[in-house]
C-alpha cells in the first residue's frame, strides 16, 4: 500500500512518533499521580517553551486557539475600554470581532493584503489615544506575513499598555522570547508548531496581564475566566489534583512529551535552535519555489513567515491542483484570506518536519508533479535539488 500523504497544511501538522505514541495511551483519570506529574511538568515546560519568566502563568485548557483568543479578549479588556487591533488578516479580524463582541472600543491598524504592520506604526497608533491593550497575529495563517512581535511588545511596554499576541501558527517556530521582549500573552493551540493533535489551547501570561483580570469590573464567561482557571493550574504546577472542568487527559500527557522534545532536559538554547531550524526549513523550501517559478504572497521577504509558505497559483493554474498535490504525496491547503483567496495555496512546513529533510523535498516534489499534472512545465528535480542542498548547506 502507498504511503499516507504528508500533512502539510499550516496545522493541524504531521506529528513525532513519541507524540503519537503517546495518544495511544488508555485515557487516564485527571486525579491519577502519573497525570497530575505530567500536567505539572507540561505547565513548567511551557514557561520554557514561551522563554517566559518565573512570574508568568502558563495556562492548559482543552479547546483551540480560538478559544485562547476569546479568553485573552476577555481578561485583558473590561468593557468599554480601548483597544488597538493591529491587522494582518483573518484571524486579526476575528480579534477585532471578539473585542467587539466584549464591549471594547476597537482601533485598527490594518496592513494592505498580504503586508505587514511595522512597530513604528504600532508605536504612532498607540500614541494617538490611550489603550488597555494592543492586540496583534504574530503569524497570520491566511497570508503568511509576520509583525514585528519584538517591536510591538516594545512599543506597548513603553507605554504602559499591555501586549497579546495570537502565536497559533507562530508559538514553537518563529523566534519569540516573552521575558525578554516584555510581552503580555503569546497563546496558542496545540495543533501547529507545538506538534500535538488539535484540541488543547495554550496561553502564557504575565504577572501584569493577571492583574488585570484579576481587577476586571465586568468578569469574563466562567469557562474563560483566569481566575477560574488559575487554582487548577497553580495545583497542577504544585503537583496536586483539581477540579474545575475535566482536563484533555490524553493529550496533557502527549503535550509534555512533545515540549520535552522541543526543549529537552538539560539543554541549552534548545528554542533558538528550533527557531532557526524553522528558518532554514523555510529558506530550503523557499529555494524550492523559487525553481519552480512561483512567488510567495507576502510582499516583502522579511515579513514572510517560517512557518508556512503562502503560494501564489502560476498563471493558468487553480485550485484543481491541491489534489494532483496529494495524489502526488502531500496534503497542502487553499487560500483562506477572503480577498485573494482563490488566487493561492499554502504549505505548512513546521513542528516535526523541520528535522525531516525528506519529508520537505517529498513535498516541493509533489508540488512540482501536480503543476506539471495541470499543464504548468516545471523541472521537478531541479527544485528537489534546490531544496536538499539548501537543507545540506
Ligand atoms: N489564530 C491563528 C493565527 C490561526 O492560524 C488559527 C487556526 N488556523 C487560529 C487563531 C484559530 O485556532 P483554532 O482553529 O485552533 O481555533
Amino acid at each position: 500500500m502507498a504511503d499516507a500523504p504528508l500533512l502539510m497544511i499550516p496545522g493541524p501538522i504531521e506529528i513525532s512518533e513519541a507524540v503519537f505514541q503517546a495518544t495511544c495511551a488508555r485515557p487516564p483519570s485527571h486525579v491519577a499521580p502519573g497525570f497530575i506529574q505530567a500536567f505539572g511538568d507540561a505547565l513548567d515546560t511551557m514557561r520554557e517553551v514561551w522563554c517566559a519568566g518565573p512570574d508568568a502563568t502558563p495556562f492548559c485548557v482543552a479547546g483551540g486557539g480560538t478559544l485562547a483568543m476569546e479568553s485573552a479578549a476577555t481578561n485583558l479588556v473590561d468593557r468599554g475600554e480601548r483597544v488597538l487591533v493591529v491587522n494582518t488578516g483573518y484571524f486579526g479580524d476575528r480579534m477585532a470581532e471578539m473585542l467587539r463582541r466584549r464591549g471594547a472600543d476597537v482601533v485598527q491598524v490594518t496592513a494592505a493584503v498580504a503586508d505587514t504592520v511595522p512597530a513604528e506604526a504600532v508605536a504612532d497608533a498607540l500614541d494617538a489615544n490611550t489603550f488597555a491593550a494592543v492586540f496583534a497575529t504574530h503569524v497570520d495563517t491566511s497570508t503568511g506575513v509576520r509583525v514585528d512581535a519584538e517591536g510591538i511588545a516594545a512599543a506597548a511596554k513603553k507605554r504602559g499598555v499591555l501586549s497579546c499576541f495570537d502565536g497559533v501558527c507562530a508559538t514553537a517556530g518563529e523566534r519569540f522570547e516573552m521575558a525578554a521582549w516584555g510581552a503580555d500573552v503569546y497563546l496558542t493551540a496545540s495543533q501547529k508548531a507545538i506538534g500535538l493533535p488539535a484540541g488543547l489551547a495554550l496561553w502564557v501570561a504575565s504577572a501584569a496581564a493577571m492583574e488585570k483580570a484579576a481587577s476586571l469590573k465586568s468578569p469574563p464567561p466562567m469557562t474563560l475566566d483566569w481566575n477560574t482557571w488559575l487554582p487548577i493550574m497553580q495545583a497542577y504546577q504544585a503537583r496536586r489534583p483539581s477540579y474545575f472542568s475535566t482536563p484533555a487527559t490524553t493529550l496533557v500527557p502527549a503535550l509534555q512529551v512533545g515540549l520535552r522534545e522541543l526543549v529537552p532536559v538539560g539543554s541549552e538554547g534548545a528554542m533558538q535552535k528550533r527557531f532557526l531550524a524553522h528558518q532554514r526549513a523555510a529558506e530550503a523550501m523557499r529555494a524550492g519555489w523559487t525553481s519552480l517559478g512561483l512567488s510567495l504572497v507576502p510582499t516583502a521577504p522579511s515579513h514572510a513567515a517560517y512557518t508556512l509558505s503562502a503560494i501564489r497559483y502560476p498563471d493558468g493554474v487553480d485550485s484543481s491542483v491541491l489534489g494532483h498535490i496529494k495524489a502526488a504525496g502531500a496534503i497542502v491547503a487553499g487560500g483562506l484570506h477572503p480577498a485573494i483567496k482563490p488566487t493561492y495555496f499554502r504549505v505548512g512546513h513546521m513542528g516535526d518536519v523541520v528535522g525531516r529533510p525528506n519529508a520537505l523535498v517529498s513535498t516541493v516534489r509533489a508540488v512540482a508533479e501536480g503543476l506539471n499534472v495541470v499543464g504548468y512545465r516545471c523541472d521537478v528535480e531541479e527544485a528537489c535539488q534546490a531544496t536538499a542542498s539548501a537543507l545540506s548547506d
